[in-house]
């Protein structure tokens, strides 16, 4: 099933800003919020000339009209008419970009929304499948032009959306899992560097698997040995790769879901060195640390503990906890590789954090990576927003 609204590719509706609002844009952020809007237009969801208090034209933008972040930026060519050929270049120019990507997987994010110049907009590509999502009013104007370039560029046997997050509220749209284009299947085989997994685009986390770590988990891999710990395993994607090096690895989570793949996704690499625990992750650690238990290779890819920046302070005590119980588990020589995909949470909390857990294990710790986001995931150093993942190879060094 297509859908296929009409659209008008013509931006004829003005938005006057603020000067507040021209400056978030001249220093490369792409949102204006409705509090820089000068009498908001009586335009409805879909494209807007931007024009500052001089009538000088800024741009083009996305209009959202019940949405803080008014106006997202599209184009700055006021005349450009987002016809189907804009959506179908500007989607080109991300998929260039991921070109290096498809000898190594065939699951990775082709549109990194504002990262690309396509604010609201991902798109991810699971083999022969996409799920996108489509995460604002003005976009959502767009839908057919996008999904009409999508196919033509991609030819995807089935488009999904996943239009299940709370953002979606805020911009006052329905929330919907919904078939685009094509049928899609409930679990889509995929392979990452040799390691093949099931990923879930109707009802799994995210958009069906996590591809932001991706290219850490080849890390993890390529450093694994003796006994190894996925700990927030969701269905083993980290376990997978350590499992070729480690003699044995527990893959932990609390989602008994989640962990049937996992078994689920073994099997698949033939892989029998793998066994899963159903368990909280703080009770677990604490636990093996009673216990006196020893682990070669750890992995923390714990969810995003802080989810508002009020939640800050909790949420770096529930890192700086697991990750010197962490410390205190590895043998001499071991490695952990950790990371936070928090926004909230920036780098110098990241290593400052960790820093103070490693005074607290009683443990002297060296740093041997530290990581950021993936190809496919760019961070734009002017939009903040763009960047989440941190991560960092660790190794106790006695
Ligand atoms: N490492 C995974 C992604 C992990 S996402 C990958 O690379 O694909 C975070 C996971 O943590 C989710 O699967 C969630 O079920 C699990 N989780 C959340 N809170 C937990 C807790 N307290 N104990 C154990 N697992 C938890």
């Amino acid at each position: 099933m297509t859908v296929a609204p009409a659209f008008d590719p013509r931006t004829t509706q003005r938005a006057t800003v603020s000067a507040r609002g021209a400056d978030r844009w001249a220093a490369g952020h792409p949102w204006i919020y409705r509090s820089d809007l000068i009498d908001p237009p009586a335009a409805p969801a879909g494209a807007i000339t931007v024009v500052d208090r001089a009538s000088r034209p800024l741009g083009v933008a996305l209009y959202s009209p019940a949405s803080e972040i008014a106006l997202r930026l599209l184009d700055r060519d006021h005349t450009a008419r987002l016809d189907a050929a804009w959506w179908h270049n500007r989607i080109a120019q991300a998929l260039a970009r991921r070109a290096t990507l498809a000898s190594e997987t065939n699951a990775y994010r082709v549109v990194h929304g504002e990262a690309d110049g396509l604010p609201s907009l991902t798109c991810d590509r699971y083999d022969r499948w996409l799920v996108v999502q489509l995460l604002s009013a003005g976009l959502e104007h767009f839908r057919a032009p996008i999904v009409q370039a999508l196919v033509a560029l991609l030819a995807p046997d089935g488009i999904l959306a996943r239009n299940d997050t709370a953002v979606r509220t805020r911009e006052g749209l329905t929330r919907e899992t919904v078939a685009l284009h094509g049928q899609v299947p409930r679990e889509i085989e995929v392979v990452e560097h040799g390691v093949r997994y099931l990923a879930a685009p109707w009802d799994g986390q995210k958009t069906g698997a996590f591809l932001d770590q991706r290219e850490n988990r080849v890390l993890a891999g390529s450093i694994a040995r003796g006994r190894a710990l996925d700990c927030f395993a969701y269905h083993g994607s980290f376990a997978l790769h350590l499992s070729r090096g480690a003699s044995e690895v527990t893959a932990l989570d609390s989602s008994a879901p989640a962990l049937a793949r996992a078994r689920e996704n073994a099997a698949r690499n033939g892989f029998t060195n793998i066994h899963t625990v159903e368990a909280d992750a703080f009770e677990f650690l604490r636990a093996e640390e009673r216990a006196g238990a020893r682990y070669e290779t750890i992995v923390l890819d714990p969810p995003a503990f802080a989810k508002t920046r009020n939640s800050l302070d909790g949420a770096i005590r529930g890192y700086k906890e697991i990750n010197l119980r962490a410390m205190r588990l590895l043998s001499p020589g071991g490695m952990l590789f950790t990371a936070s995909c928090s926004f909230h949470l920036s780098l110098p909390h990241f290593r400052d954090m960790l820093r103070d857990a490693a005074a607290d294990s009683g443990r002297r710790i060296a740093v041997r990576q530290l990581r950021g986001q993936p190809l496919d995931h760019p961070e734009v150093l002017t939009i903040p927003e763009s960047g989440y993942i941190k991560g960092a190879l660790l190794e106790a060094l006695d």
